[in-house]
């Protein structure tokens, strides 16, 4: 199955720049490693932003300050140093790969958060703020309707799920925030797995949805 569904050129050059929050910066790792488009599609945006930098008129500017922007172009987008040991994680259907961005990021067995629905904390040992985790809900079962009081990624990594916009599969990449009431219904025949990053909270419709959202803390 073909990739449909990338990341913005907002999100890669913030994530090529180093400016995204830890969350959002694994997300799109996780996404770019699988996907050769936004490889390249980076590579074009970083050639374009970088001439324009060198067309800037040098009056007024701290050259040091072009020097840094520059830098920060060709740095590595990896996040900064994490530990080499490989950690645990839940396991995954066979063909699955667990992202090589979150080497060093130990997550949680799969635990039960309603039915067919199970989740796994992600910790990242280089920011305990990041809130990352995995969810895998069963074959034609959905996630309560819910909208965000921030930034929601996702990178499908198994699976397929129509949330009413658009149908994911494996690789695509979602980004929604306040703007976005989705309700992600997984397709019947295979249970589908996700990662995903929350800045803010979700915020659910059902009140029973809302207790299960505060007790995974999403
Ligand atoms: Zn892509």
């Amino acid at each position: 199955m073909t990739i449909q569904h990338h990341p913005d050129d907002a999100l890669l050059l913030e994530h090529a720049a180093g400016s995204l929050p830890t969350g959002p910066c694994l997300l799109v790792a996780s996404h770019m490693e699988g996907c050769a488009h936004c490889r390249s599609r980076l590579a074009v945006l970083e050639a374009a932003g970088g001439v324009m930098l060198e067309e800037l008129p040098a009056a007024g500017l701290d050259p040091q300050a072009l020097a840094r922007a520059l830098a920060a172009l060709d740095a590595p987008a990896s996040a900064p140093a994490r530990a080499q040991a490989a950690a645990t994680h839940p396991p995954l259907p066979q063909g699955t790969a667990w992202p090589s961005a979150l080497a060093g990021c130990p997550a949680t067995p799969w635990r039960w958060m309603g039915p067919g629905m199970h989740w796994s904390r992600v910790t990242v040992p280089w920011d305990a703020s990041a809130n990352v985790f995995l969810l895998r809900i069963g074959a034609g079962k959905y996630l309560p309707q819910h909208t965000h009081s921030g930034q929601e990624l996702t990178q499908i990594l198994h699976g397929t799920f129509h949330d009413g916009r658009a149908l994911f599969g494996p690789g695509d990449f979602d980004e929604a925030d306040g703007s976005v009431r989705h309700q992600p219904v997984v397709q019947t025949g295979c249970e589908c797995i996700c990662l995903a990053s929350v800045e803010g909270k979700l915020v659910f419709d059902g009140w029973l949805a809302r207790i299960a959202g505060s007790v995974v803390g999403m």
